[in-house]
This record gives structure tokens, sequence and C-alpha cells, in this order.
């Protein structure tokens, strides 16, 4: 236990340098109580995804950092300091490993283990790599996803469209919002009642529906008036979602983020909620073989709609095996988001670049909203967002943005806060760093690597790669993790993080991160044979050797 921890805000230095100042407000904005789910335990999001393993590494990490000097590197062995070395200015100033086991040893139970021993933490993407902005990340993810399928499918936006999804929970929750900002119609199920009113009292779902007739009624005339809405309805997916194809409800999207990846956290049909708990608890499973049943039937409905011609997409959640264990056998009839949706913009180096604001005042990220507008006028989808993510998305902790940007774009936008930074147009620094699930930085058969074209899903070699490159480019820290997203032995991952403090030397190694780290996402597509992201390649001159010549 320890005092609530806030971030230092404002211009004033409490360390040795922007660099290391960064490092440290960015550890304490992960561990702020408006960001982390469990600053206590020192988790920060997902699960047990932590920013340190222990409070006395915190307290290590946090007086390490106020002392590193400009030529100093700290090193982090999951959330643990384990050592400063001399090294040089270019030099990223932190670099982290975390979670990382060796592959015959990579799995929960022996994690489980080794962190009971005090030898390791759980670090996801960015908990452990100190760049977790709060539920913005998740929100404009989903954003991007259902854009990329007004993109593919209805020709840029979902105005007119009634999308059908169920799961109103953590991530799930951002789906509502999502669609509507993309203008569409959301009908979002889920079977607690709690989850839609908490998302109500958020602003991220319009309104809940007294029963599935009066949700149909108020979707069906949203869609008819092109009117963006989402509603909410009370109920079980395995049993909504077949009665809306029976009835021949004129859906043309249908995904779905019920927790199904945990058979025992998916309700099944004819469990009350209440007891859902103590039951899954008790017969484990029983349970499961019941809720991957209700999973089967849940399924089943989906490959209806995709039958009757609706996008139909599995949204991370692993709910199309499960219902194959459940006895279904056409439930990979429909693609996962990744290859569906995102590898295209994978392909174009396009991924989540995020910034944070260190002095702490909104006032610097409207100033950024608006040189991202500027920079790119031409990108009408990125404009809607950002234009509704001022007016909807509220800051925790420190004020920080997060936008898709690719190839030729990102290291454009860098400069520009950079130079805003030195012309006093900005208050203080900012710190520019992006998820770890992005275009060439992880290894993640069961997401993100999802059906590469070439059958690379599992190689693990492109993010370690992203995280060379990116220290001998000029980061300020930069991390490799597993395990993130999708669980341990699962997933390889690597983050970086840029300080745009004003200086000229900032501004060279800016340009130079964020350049070479998409153009690893763009040779890797090359390299998996991704036609789009050659001539992206080509366009940008990101240089492929086995391509020339
Ligand atoms: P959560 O546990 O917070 O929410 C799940 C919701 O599903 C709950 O509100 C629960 O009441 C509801 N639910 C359970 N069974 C149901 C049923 N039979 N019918 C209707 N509703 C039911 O989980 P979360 O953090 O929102 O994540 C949801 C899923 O999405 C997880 O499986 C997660 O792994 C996945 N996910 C994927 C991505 C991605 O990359 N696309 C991102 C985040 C989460």
């Amino acid at each position: 236990m320890t005092q609530p921890i806030r971030a230092a805000r404002g211009s004033q230095l409490t360390t040795r340098g922007w660099q290391q100042e960064a490092a440290l407000r960015m550890l304490m904005n992960n561990l702020d109580p408006e960001v982390a789910e469990r600053p206590d335990d020192l988790v920060v999001y997902g699960g047990t995804g932590k920013a340190a393993r222990d409070w006395p590494s915190y307290h290590a990490l946090v007086r390490t950092l106020t002392d590193l000097r400009e030529d100093e590197t700290m090193l982090v062995q999951s959330g643990r300091p384990v050592g400063v070395m001399r090294t040089h200015e270019w030099a990223p100033r932190v670099l982290l490993a975390n979670s990382n086991l060796v592959g015959d040893w990579a799995t929960w139970p022996e994690f489980r283990r080794l962190e009971q021993l005090g030898l390791t933490m759980y670090g996801q993407m960015t908990a452990g790599s100190w760049i977790y902005i709060g539920t913005q990340g998740i929100l404009q993810g989903t954003y991007e996803t259902f854009a990329a399928v007004a993109a593919k499918r209805f020709e840029g936006t979902l105005a007119g469209t009634l999308t059908l999804t169920a799961g109103c929970g953590g991530m799930g929750g951002a789906q509502p919002l999502a669609v509507t900002m993309n203008g569409g119609v959301c009908l979002i199920v889920d079977v607690d009642r709690t989850r839609l009113d908490r998302r109500v009292h958020d602003r991220y779902l319009d309104e809940v529906a007294d029963s599935l007739d009066d949700a149909i009624a108020r979707v069906r005339a949203a869609k008819r008036e092109r009117r963006a809405l989402s509603v909410g309805v009370v109920g079980n997916a395995a049993e909504v979602f077949p009665d809306l194809l029976t009835r021949g409800v004129e859906i043309d999207i249908v995904t779905d983020q019920t927790s199904a990846h945990d058979p025992l956290a998916y309700l099944p049909v004819g469990v009350e909620l209440a007891e859902a708990r103590d039951y899954a608890a008790a017969k484990p499973a029983e349970f499961t073989d019941r809720a991957r049943a209700s999973m089967a039937k849940h399924v089943e409905a989906m490959v209806g709609f995709l039958d009757a011609g609706a996008e139909v997409f599995d949204y991370g959640n692993s709910i199309r095996g499960e219902a194959q264990l459940g006895g279904y056998q056409r439930a990979f009839d429909f693609p996962g988001f990744v290859p569906a949706y995102i590898r295209p913009l994978f392909c174009e180096g396009r991924g989540p670049f995020r910034w944070a604001a260190l002095s702490g005042d909104p006032a610097d990220i409207a100033a950024t909203d608006r040189a991202i507008l500027d920079l790119f006028p031409e990108n009408e989808s990125l404009a809607r967002w950002i234009k509704l993510a001022g007016e909807r998305v509220a800051f925790q902790g420190l004020p920080a943005r997060i936008c898709w940007l690719g190839q030729g774009e990102r290291d454009r936008a860098g400069v520009r806060f950079n130079d805003m930074v030195a012309s006093g147009e900005l208050s203080a620094p900012v710190v520019i760093g992006r998820d770890h699930l992005d275009t060439g930085s992880v290894a993640s058969p069961y997401r993100e690597t999802e059906g590469m074209a070439d059958g690379s899903d599992a190689i693990a070699d492109w993010p370690l790669l992203n995280a060379l490159v990116n220290t001998a480019s000029g980061a300020s820290w930069v991390s490799i993790h597993h395990g993130g997203g999708v669980g341990i032995g699962r997933s390889i991952h690597a983050g970086q993080v840029c300080v745009a403090d004003g200086t000229a030397l900032a501004g060279q190694k800016i340009e130079r991160v964020l350049t070479n780290d998409p153009a690893m996402g763009v040779i890797r597509h090359v390299d998996a044979g991704y036609e789009s992201a050659r001539e992206v390649a080509d366009r940008t001159g990101v240089r492929v050797p086995m391509t020339e010549g």
C-alpha cells in the first residue's frame, strides 16, 4: 500500500532530463487511480497487467529514474530495475523485458509458479511498458475496426446499417459508441442489465430497450432514418441471436464480444446470472459443457446471418473455437477481425499511434488534435475520430490522444509535435508511443498474425527485430513482452516510446524511430507476400532487399 500515485504535471523537471522525466511520469500515470484498475496491487489493466513487480521494485524504479543521467540506461526485468549501464545520448534511457519465458515453459501454470516466487510479473502490453492511456485505446481500436468494415463493405460509412453484437463489458462496451461514431445503428445484447446501464451512464450507449420487440422497433426506425443510435437489450445472446434471425430482422453486420474466451465467464442458456458464479465454481466441467453448447447456438445464428448476406466477424474472443468444441461444425465459416479488416491497414504500416501531454494541460492535446487535422486533411475517418474524441472522450490521468497513422505519417506527426514544443505552442514535452498491437511489433497467431498469407503466424523474429531497430534508432524506452492480449504462450510483442522535448536531437530521433517502427510492419507484410505492402514500400522508400535487384 502507498499513497495514491499521480504523475507530476507542468514544465518543471523532477529528474535530470525530459526522457527520464517522461518515463517516470508515464510509470506513475499508469498507476494513477484514474487510469489503473487496481493501483494498490500495481495492476493497470487486462486482469493482472502490472506496471512494476512489487512495491520495493516500484520505489527503486522511481529512485533510479530520478537520478538517471543522459548517458545511462536502466534495465528492467519483469517490472524490477536490475541494472544501470553507461550508454550514450542516442540510446534508450530504459530497456524493459517483461514476462518472457523459454518456449516449452511458456504456460500459465509455470508462469504463475514463477510469479509466486517473485521472479516475474505479467506486463500485458502497455501496462509493463508505461504507455497505457485508459479506455480511449479500446474505443479507438474498435472505432477503427468498424471504420474498416464500413470502408470494405458500405462505401465508407455505417449510416443506414444495423450492427448486432453482444457483450457490453470492459472492452466490449466500446462497441456501441464505435458504431455510432461511424454513423451506424447498433443493437447490443448483454445478460447483465448493470453492464448496459453503466455504459449509458458513461455515454457509450444511448439507451436500453424494455424488451426485444421494443429494441427492434427502435433500431429499425433509426436505420430507416439513417440516424446513428445504439440500443441495449437484456438477454442471452445464444437465445436472442437465433430469435432475431428467425424474425428476419434486417441486420447488416454481426459480431460478438461476450467473454467467450473463458467458458466459465460465458452465461449458458437456462442459467440465472445470479447463480452463475457459484455454479461455475462448483461444477466447472458441467458449466463449460453448457456454455459451449450455448456458444454453438450463438455462432450457428451468426453463420445464419452470414448465409443471409451479413458481414460477420469474430472479434478476438475465441467464440469460434469454443462453438466448435460445443459441436458446431461451421464455426470457422466467418473470419477473425484482423485478417478481415485490420491486415490491409497493417500492410500500410498503419496502427495505433498515441501521445500524452506531460504538462497535464488538456489544451496541449487540443493543439495536437488541430495539428493532426491540419497534417492529414484528406483522411475523413481520422478527422471524424479526432472531432468526436474531442467531444466524447474523458481523459484519464495525463491528457492523451490516440489515432491510427501509417508509414510516412507517424514521423510527420511526431516531428510536428516536437516543433510545437520547441516553439512554445505546447506548454511541456509530449510522449509519443503506441500499443504493442501494431503492424510490425507482434506475433500472436490467435489475433494479430492469424492467417498470414505465407503461414508465418507464429514466427516471432519480427517483434524482436522491431525492438532492436527502435533501440538502434533513438527511442526513449523500448520493451519486449510475452503473453499480452491473448495470454502466456500465445504472443510475443514489442513497444517503443519517444519523447518530443523540443530539442533538435529529439526531432532527429523521432524522425528515425517513427519511420523505422511502422516500416517493420511494412516489411513484415511484404515478406509474407502482401502486394499492397509492397506498393507502400515502393511509395515510401522502405527498402526490402529480397525484392531488389
Ligand atoms: P467482460 O468480462 O468485461 O464482458 C463480457 C460481457 O459479456 C459481460 O458484460 C457479460 O455479462 C456478457 N455475457 C456473458 N455471457 C453472455 C451471454 N451468453 N449473452 C450475452 N452476454 C453475455 O469482457 P471484456 O473485457 O469486455 O472482453 C470481452 C471479450 O472480448 C473477451 O473475450 C476478450 O478477450 C475479447 N477482446 C477482444 C479484443 C480484440 O482484440 N478485439 C479486445 C478486447 C477484448
